[in-house]
């Protein structure tokens, strides 16, 4: 089988497409043959060595894919079912999708939901599975499309252009930060009403803004959010999800005490099984059948490492599929 290998030499990570023996894959119950992974900003990092994603070498990256089972020793999985996975550290610290074959525990895997198939799956993948887990967080503090308009940042990334996408599908009025000119007709034709530029959110937020959102799904972290933090309406609710801007979060405790607002982290990697398959049926539900034709491109394991480095450039719109099978 073919898979795309990153080792290390001389502190740098080297990222190359080997042959490798199907038995050299890790211990797990089901083996599947891959058909579509996808690639996602951790992958990017992992990849290029610019982020400390990967502690053990040689690792076969890639977050999520999707395929069809090929043995399985799990009696929940049977050969030729169709599978999803995202996160639980796959691609990180056990070997991922950018290779032909995965073997991985049953307990990560999802039944493909009724209505997708796998290169619909890896459109959605790990960023559209945040995207809806955001929308669920937002939900479960009280929002509706009643509550006022909804603020996205990182708007033409994987993660922001699917919450667009749901929060429009869903009735919500959406505005959308993006730092891209050239992104705009996109993020419109997604169901943003409303598109403001990052530099507007880049500054050293005051404590307090004027109210301006009822609810806001932020994947970029540090001063983006504090801006955001301080723009929310009285009882407003932020989903926060992303670190595309930076790690920090120069804010002050002002919005939370007094105008209530409520700060929810959200995680796709250790969501527990029952929740992600709430989360892909409503996916497969909620986005429209053109969210499937906007802004994907594809490319094969051969092409996954330069692209690794433009999407860290932010010169990538929308998701990149890798086609494996
Ligand atoms: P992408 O690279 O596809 O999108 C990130 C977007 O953020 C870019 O398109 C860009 O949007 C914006 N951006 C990039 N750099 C900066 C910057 N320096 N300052 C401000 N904005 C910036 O990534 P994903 O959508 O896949 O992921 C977004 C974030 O969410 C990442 O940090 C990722 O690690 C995190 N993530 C977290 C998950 C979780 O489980 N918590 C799961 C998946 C992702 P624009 O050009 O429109 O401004």
């Amino acid at each position: 089988m073919q898979a795309l290998i990153l080792e290390q030499s001389e502190g740098k990570t080297l990222a190359n497409v080997r042959q490798i023996q199907a038995d050299a894959l890790p211990q797990g119950e089901v083996t599947i043959d891959i058909a579509w992974s996808g690639l996602n900003y951790k992958d990017a990092l992992a990849i290029t060595g610019k982020g400390k994603i990967i502690r053990q070498f040689p690792m076969v990256p890639g977050i999520d894919f999707a395929g069809t089972v090929h043995h399985s020793e799990d009696p929940r999985f049977h050969a030729g079912q169709s599978v999803l996975l995202t996160g639980w550290g796959v691609g990180e610290n056990h070997w991922g999708g950018l290779a032909e074959q995965a073997r991985v525990k049953g307990d990560w895997l999802v039944p493909m939901p009724q209505g997708l198939d796998a290169r619909k799956a890896m459109i959605i993948g790990t960023a559209g599975l945040t995207a809806m887990l955001c929308v669920m967080a937002l939900e479960e503090g009280g929002i509706t499309p009643e509550s006022g308009e909804v603020l996205v940042t990182g708007a033409s990334g994987g993660v922001g252009s699917t919450a667009v996408s749901l929060l429009n599908a869903l009735g919500y009025k959406v505005a959308a930060v993006s730092g891209r000119e050239s992104t705009h007709d996109y993020l419109r034709a997604l169901g943003a009403s409303e598109i403001l530029p990052r530099s507007a959110f880049s500054a050293d937020a005051r404590p307090l803004e004027k109210q301006r959102w009822a609810g806001a799904i932020d994947t970029v972290g540090d001063k983006v959010l504090a801006s955001v933090l301080a723009q929310m309406n009285y009882g407003g609710v932020v989903a926060a999800c992303g670190l595309a801007g930076g790690v920090n979060l120069p804010t002050s405790v002002m919005p939370f005490i007094l105008r209530n607002v409520r700060l929810q982290g959200v995680d796709s990697v250790n969501t527990p099984v029952e929740r992600r398959i709430i989360a892909w049926e409503r996916l497969t539900r909620t986005l429209p059948e053109s969210f499937y034709q906007q802004a994907t491109r594809e490319i094969s394991l051969t092409e996954a490492a330069e692209n690794a480095a433009k999407l860290l450039n932010n010169a990538i719109t929308g998701r990149t599929l890798v086609k494996i099978g």
